[in-house]
């Protein structure tokens, strides 16, 4: 089964909102950098356990890249989850994420099937306010239907891909990893998951990129 994991760009304005910790354990901390705050909006029907065990997996492959995911849940209804910025990259100036401190993911069923088709969402990589990162959790739930992948696994790869963008400032994509652009039922499977992760070169870039945030973020008002 093969299915596709992009970015697009799309249209928007912006809000905040109030949230809360997920229960589950973070993963062992790799780097001694802060921790990398990423706020959730999820559907009321995704079973907890499945939220949390996906979460869990998605911090797991960002660990590879050095990441520390600090993952909150967003209030259900709050503006920010239904904002869409299309924001450029500005020479100068820090990704938009940085600027408020988080990055938002926004999980959704219903999404037409003429949008983004064949792909299981998209990211904002320089979005400023509201979603950085749009989950179709529909989309997920026909892929692992017929059974063999976990459902959790596909939303934890696919929120992970989504974040690994906007770290890398970047929509593209690379040849293996968590950042392939077209998945297949084989790359899912919790056998080959434990080779699932960003690359070296991968790695650097994000790395790099926080890096400089960090010393610009000092200076953000
Ligand atoms: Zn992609």
């Amino acid at each position: 089964m093969h299915t596709l994991l992009r970015s697009r760009i799309a249209l928007g304005i912006l809000t905040l909102s109030t949230c809360q910790g997920f229960a589950h354990p973070r993963p062992p901390k790799v780097i001694s950098g802060p921790p990398l705050v990423i706020r959730v909006y999820s559907l009321p029907d995704i079973p907890p356990r499945t939220l949390n065990q996906a979460m869990h997996d998605a911090a797991r492959i960002l660990a590879t890249a050095a990441v520390d995911a600090m993952w909150q849940q967003g209030r259900a209804g709050a503006p920010e989850s239904r904002i869409v910025d299309q924001s450029f990259p500005v020479l100068g100036k820090n990704p938009g994420y940085q600027a408020r401190g988080y990055i938002v993911v926004v999980i959704v069923r219903g999404v037409p099937a003429r949008c983004f088709p064949g792909a299981l969402g998209y990211a904002l990589p320089h979005a400023r306010v509201g979603a950085n990162a749009t989950i179709f959790y529909d989309r997920i739930e026909r892929l692992t239907e017929p059974g063999g992948i976990e459902l959790s696994t596909a939303l934890g790869c696919a929120v992970a891909h989504e974040i690994g963008h906007v770290l890398l400032g970047s929509t593209e994509h690379s040849h293996k990893g968590i950042m392939k652009g077209v998945w297949n039922a084989g790359d899912f499977r919790m056998s080959s998951l434990a080779a699932v992760g960003f690359t070296a070169s991968q790695r650097l870039a994000i790395q790099k990129r926080l890096s400089i945030e960090e010393i610009e973020g000092s200076r953000v008002e």
